[in-house]
């Protein structure tokens, strides 16, 4: 079937995770497609080998210059907007669209009725919301799928045999900065801490990527009332421009006003979707139906529930989904409980703001941190958690910048620092919170870190840490 891309001269910029599905969608549409890419190591050439089979061009070793012809570029959402060949693009006048404009634009081409997506950003969260979102939808007996990071790619999701009611769509700030079409039928942003500034170049940019997902919204523009830091995602719904009758709903931990969602005694209510908000309210679950029950976590479901209820569904499907919902692993996961002892693995944990709402959840804790810490500081979160800390234990390459912070805000607290990197590395680590323990404390790694100093990957510093457990119980 013939359609816009037949016969364009497309680059896709970038192998790898999005590169390699978007040229071969491409040249399936009949376009003519070129793949560039910086790296020309051993896997970039099995990639290419396999699209060169198609019959696709690829230039490995040069991700700068834009190849004569191009109509249009298709980029890995990582690749930095100051990159030249962004700049030869712009002035060649060459749009550049990324992975979720691309799966955008691909809606409906096969002549189904395109879903709506339902999309959520945030600096934290996001994978657990669109996970707990699409549980709701499907308790409410809709086909859907929770898209992006985790599970369904977008774009097999839009050009899949599948058919969906609604998509329950993760979206990353590099995506949305990529994505100048996207509409969403309702968004949300659950929180705006400092990340990936290098990328974006301040936190204005930042920012004001992940207030494009609320550009063109149809029902409901869904923010964090609690989150009041600027710009606050209240002010990133006042700058949107959204379709006539779109509301901003607001979600909070507090009692909830008119046109929002909260908690009152233990109950996740919506103010929002009822009948006459200003006397109303409905019940939609009880806090203990969201796992874990950790502040952030209900803060994640409400967000959740705001969406779903933006799409029409009922109060008993939001229970009825957060109930059947289970956290990924390395997320707040309960590993064992020894010797009245709780061992809580959120490796997952990678930047402070996440630490931060980690810590928040648990009264008396044994902190296990450190790792890469990527340009971040630690007084304000340590600042933050002084008084419910039993100890800290430190590991990984910058745990002095933790140890440092430690001694200057919460002195008292007993530190460990371990100097090694080796593979027992975490075992020590977990020997040393055992020790620092009580009955009733809570052993937590949430390193505020990255992982790949001593692990692979978060996974694998979470694997250690849960192994490690085991071998305390045994
Ligand atoms: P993302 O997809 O945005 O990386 P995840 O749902 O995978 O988010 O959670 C990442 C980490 O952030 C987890 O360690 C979790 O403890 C923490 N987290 C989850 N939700 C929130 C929130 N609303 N605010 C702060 N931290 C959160």
């Amino acid at each position: 079937m013939p359609s816009e891309f037949t016969g364009k001269h497309v680059t896709v910029a970038g192998l790898g995770v999005s590169g390699v599905p978007a040229a071969k969608v491409l040249h399936g549409l009949g376009a003519h497609v070129i793949v560039v890419n910086d790296g020309d190591d051993e896997r970039a050439r099995a990639q290419a080998a396999q699209l060169e089979a198609l019959g696709v061009t690829v230039r490995l070793g040069d991700g700068d210059t834009l190849p004569e012809g191009t109509e249009l570029i298709v980029t890995a959402p990582g690749w930095k907007p100051t990159k030249p060949l962004f700049t030869a693009a712009r002035q060649a006048g060459v749009p550049v669209w990324g992975d979720v404009e691309l799966a955008w634009r691909l809606r409906g081409l096969d002549g189904r009725k395109p879903a709506p997506w339902l999309a959520v950003t945030g600096t934290n969260g996001k994978t657990t919301t669109v996970q707990m979102l699409a549980s709701i939808l499907k308790a409410a007996g809709l086909r859907t799928a929770a898209v992006g990071n985790i599970g369904v790619s977008l774009l097999d999701a839009v050009t899949g045999e599948e058919e969906y009611d609604v998509l329950a769509v993760e979206l990353s700030s590099y995506q949305l900065h990529w994505a100048p079409s996207l509409r969403a039928h309702s968004a949300a942003v659950l929180n705006l801490a400092p990340d990936h500034l290098d990328w974006h170049g301040s936190m204005e940019a930042y920012a004001a990527d992940k207030g494009r997902i609320y550009e063109g919204n149809q029902v409901a523009c869904v923010y964090n009332v609690d989150a009041t830091d600027k710009p606050s995602t209240e002010d990133l719904v006042r700058a949107a421009d959204v379709e006539e009758g779109c509301r901003a709903v607001g979600f909070t931990l507090g009692t909830p006003g008119p046109s929002q969602l909260g908690v009152v005694e233990g109950l996740l209510v919506d103010r929002a979707f009822v009948e006459d908000r200003q006397k109303n309210a409905q019940e939609l679950a009880e806090v203990s139906d969201v796992n874990p029950p950790a502040p952030h976590n209900i803060a994640n479901a409400l967000a959740a529930a705001g969406l779903a209820r933006a799409f029409g569904v009922g109060a008993a499907a939001v229970r009825d989904g957060l109930r059947a919902f289970t956290p990924d692993a390395h997320r707040i996961a309960h590993v064992a409980d020894v010797d009245g002892v709780a061992y809580v693995d959120d490796s997952k944990a990678t930047n402070t703001h996440a630490t931060e709402a980690s810590l928040a959840a648990y009264e008396s804790i044994v902190w296990i941190a450190g790792g890469l810490a990527k340009g971040a500081t630690f007084d304000e979160l340590v600042a933050g958690a002084a008084k419910r800390l039993r100890g800290a234990v430190l590991i990984g390459a910058d745990r002095a910048l933790i140890r440092e912070a430690l001694a200057r805000h919460a002195p008292e607290v007993p530190v460990v620092d371990l100097d090694r990197t080796d593979t027992g590395a975490m075992l020590q680590a977990v020997q040393e919170a055992r020790r620092l323990a009580r009955p009733g404390d809570t052993v937590l790694l949430a390193p505020a870190c990255a992982s790949m100093d001593m692990f692979t990957n978060y996974n694998q510093r979470g694997d250690a840490f849960a192994q490690a457990v085991r071998e305390l119980g045994a």
